[in-house]
Order: structure tokens, then sequence, then C-alpha cells
């Protein structure tokens, strides 16, 4: 993404630029000093820049000439500003730009940096209107299109619902409460039987004379509320923090369900996981089978190539199980050992699937420092009768135990 700085101060640039350079999106920053600068830049590329960001007082443009500039090209710009004033900020928001940063802090710049970044990641962000008034339907939309955020509409609270369905991956739901049919309160409870608040941000409108409404919002699961009327800014800050903070939430649970070495799933996911797997299976009547895989003298594969050898080993079977089954989960468990869920198929199709799958294993040996290391594995396999989670991975176990005694590299199954 290219951004347009605008900035005399040498001061100001060196900042911005130092935090730039920190941003995980890849930001191509050209710098202007002068407003006449800037404006060959864009004659030189039109299009190509994503965003400006504009210091209001520039030796060639003193009085923020360079807004009209940036904004007659039709480029979002963010503005940079040494002193705050209620009235300018008033005509620069009426202009369009999207924010304005004043110059005070550290904390302000890396405000207006991640104000750029946003407006690029917000593209993929698909907020729902449930709003009856058009008025404010309106007014929400210009308000969040103006930070690039994907914004969709419904009218009464049935078609919210129909639209969170069809498109699971709407991140934030902004919600009234009087509305024809069913009322906002009402739909969140409806939603939150279906999605936690980690998947689906709500935010609940209501109305300034109504503090009662607003706890009873939060209490059915709403994220949070915003009274009317309410200040944009407001609006923003809320939509910025609910997504922060699902974001940082998600970040986390990822990085708890996550094996390291692997990338694939842990222990913790398969006990937290598979209990619904196995409940929706059961309600459904589908089947499901579950299997214990386990590499053959994986101790030797340690003493003969290294610690290094054997996680190299350990990662490439991991992709290879991933690859092979991705419609199932699959979970590394500990060490050298692997669960399978293979749900929506028998014992006797599972087996198959699996002896293909110990043969793909067996000849395709891994490939380290120039040699190929030869792996095997054995597999116990056993199809879900109702019974808990725990006994059917140890019924598993004892096949896999079978398997070993029999000569490993074989399924057994029962
Ligand atoms: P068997 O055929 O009976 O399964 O023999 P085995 O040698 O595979 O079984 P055992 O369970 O005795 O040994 C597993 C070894 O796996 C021991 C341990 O050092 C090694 N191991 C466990 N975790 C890791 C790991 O993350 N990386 C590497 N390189 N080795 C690991
Ligand atoms: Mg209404
Ligand atoms: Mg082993
Ligand atoms: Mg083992």
């Amino acid at each position: 993404m290219k951004v347009l700085i605008v900035e005399d101060s040498t001061l100001v640039t060196r900042i911005l630029k130092r935090i730039i350079s920190q941003q995980t999106i890849d930001m191509e920053v050209v710098l202007c000093t002068t407003m006449a600068q800037a404006q060959v830049q864009l004659e030189l590329a039109p299009d190509s820049f994503f965003v400006a960001l504009v210091d209001l007082n520039l030796p060639d443009a003193p009085n923020g000439e360079v807004v009209d500039l940036m904004l007659g090209r039709g480029l979002p710009t963010v503005v940079l500003t040494g002193s705050f004033d209620e009235q300018r900020r008033e005509s620069l928001l009426q202009q369009g730009v999207v924010d304005y940063v004043v110059k005070e802090s550290r904390y302000s710049y890396e405000f207006a940096v991640q104000l750029l970044a946003r407006l690029y990641t917000n593209q993929q962000v698909k907020i729902l209107l449930a709003e009856d008034s058009a008025a404010y339907r309106k007014l929400l939309r210009q308000q969040l299109k103006r930070y690039n955020y994907q914004v969709l509409e419904a009218t009464d609270a049935e078609k919210a619902l129909v639209q969170l369905r069809e498109q699971p991956d709407i991140r934030i739901l902004i919600t009234d409460y009087h509305m024809p049919g069913m009322n906002g309160v009402e739909l969140v409870q409806v939603i939150r039987r279906e999605m936690d608040k980690n998947d689906l941000v709500i935010i609940a409108l209501s109305s300034a004379d109504s503090g009662a409404l607003s706890a009873q919002f939060i209490k059915n699961g709403a994220n949070d509320f915003l009274r009317k009327p309410f200040n944009y800014e407001e609006l923003h800050c809320r939509v910025m923090q609910n997504l922060d903070t699902i974001n940082l939430l998600n970040q986390v649970r990822r990085a708890a369900y996550e094996d390291v070495l692997t990338g694939l799933h842990n222990r913790r996911y398969l006990f937290e996981e598979a209990p619904t797997l196995l409940q929706r299976a059961q309600d459904s009547g589908r089947a499901v089978c579950l299997a214990m895989m386990d590499l053959d003298h994986f101790k030797q594969v340690n003493d003969n190539w290294g610690h290094d050898g054997g996680d190299r080993v350990l990662a490439s079977i991991a992709e290879l199980l991933s690859t092979h089954l991705k419609r199932f989960m699959v979970t590394r468990i500990g060490g050298e050992e692997f669960c399978l869920l293979l749900e929506g198929i028998d014992l006797d199709r599972a087996e198959q699937l699996l002896e293909h799958l110990r043969v793909l294993v067996e000849q395709s040996p891994v490939l380290f420092d120039g040699a190929e290391i030869p792996v095997t594995m054995s597999i116990g396999i056993t199809e879900f009768h109702s019974e808990s989670l725990s006994s059917l991975m140890s019924r598993a176990d004892d096949l896999l135990y079978a398997a070993k005694e029999a000569g490993r590299n074989q399924v057994v199954s029962g």
C-alpha cells in the first residue's frame, strides 16, 4: 500500500517513518515537503496512492490548501495539525477528510499510522447495520464508509438474521432497539444462541434517556452500546476498539490451540472441540471414527539424525496429514502421536483411508540434510458409539498398542 506523506518538519517525518517501518502491513512511503512536490507526485502517478497523510501548515500552503488538492483527487486524507481548534475540526470533517490527528505526543503519531493501516485492512471488515430508520442508516453508512469498512444494511431484525447466516464473515452488527417485528434485544438473544462474542461483535444503539436499555443489551450478549445521538468519532472509536479486542482474543485463541512445531491443532484444541463434534454427530446420526497414530521407533530417528532431524520428520508428517486429511480434525496430542477425528465416514471407509495414508507415509521418506529418513507409523482406529471422548481415545490407544505389538507399520481397527 502506497502512502503519500506531505510534511515539512524533518523531526515529524523521521518519527512517522520509524513507526511505519514497524507495522506488519507493508507501506511504501512517498515523502513531499511542500504542496508543489505533492502536486507533481499526483500527476506522475495519479492512481497509485492509497491514502494521504498531510500537514495543514506547509511552506507553500499555510492554511490547509493541501487538503483540497488531495480530496480533489479523491484520495482518502488524514490530516496532521499542530493545533486543535474545534471550528477547524468541524470544517475538515465536513470537507470529507477521514480524520485529523493533533501533533502532541508520540502516541498521536502512532494513532495516525495505525489509522493508515486500518484504512487498508478495514476493506475486509464487514459491518451489518440493523436499523429501520433510513436517516440513521445513511448516517452510519457514511461514517463507516469514511473508514473504508464494507457496510451491509438490514431494515429489520429478521432480515439481519438472514444476512448473518448467509455471510458468516460479518464481523460487527450495529443494531437499533425499536424495529418493526423483533426488537434489538430479541435479535441479540437469537444471535447469541448461534454466535459468540468473539465471532461477532454486537454494538447496540440506544437512546440517551434509557440507561436501562443499554444494560439490557449488554446482559443479553451485546459487546457494547452507543447512545443516540452519537458523535461519529465515538462510533469510530467503539468499532475500532471492539475490533481490536476480538482480533487480540482470536490471536490468543489461535496461539493456545496451535502446536508450534507442526502448525497442527494441539491437545487442548482436541479436548475442547471434540466433544462438540461428537455431540453433533450423535444428534444427526452421522458416523465418526477416531484414530490414534504413533510414529514407529521415533527415538531411533532422534538418535540417528539428531533432534533437528526428528523435528523435521514431525513437521513433514504433519504436513502430509493436513494435506491428505483436510476435511477432518487432525491434532498432535504429544511427541510423535497424532489423533484424528473422521466425521461422516464409517469404520470400513476410515480403515481404507488410513491404510492408504500408512502406505503413503512409508513411501515418502523425509528429506533432511541431503539424506532420506525412512518413516513408518502404527494406527489404531475405532468407531464412536455414544461413549465419552476419553473412553473412545483409550479404546483407540489399545488398538494402537496392538498394532505396535503385531510388528508396527500397520492399521488395526476394532
Ligand atoms: P514406538 O515404535 O514404540 O512408538 O517407539 P518410539 O521410539 O517411537 O516411542 P517412544 O514413545 O519410546 O519415543 C518417542 C520419542 O519421541 C521420545 C522423545 O524423545 C521423542 N520426541 C517427543 N517429542 C519430540 C519432539 O518434539 N521433537 C523430537 N525431535 N523428538 C521428540
Ligand atoms: Mg428504530
Ligand atoms: Mg512412537
Ligand atoms: Mg509415542
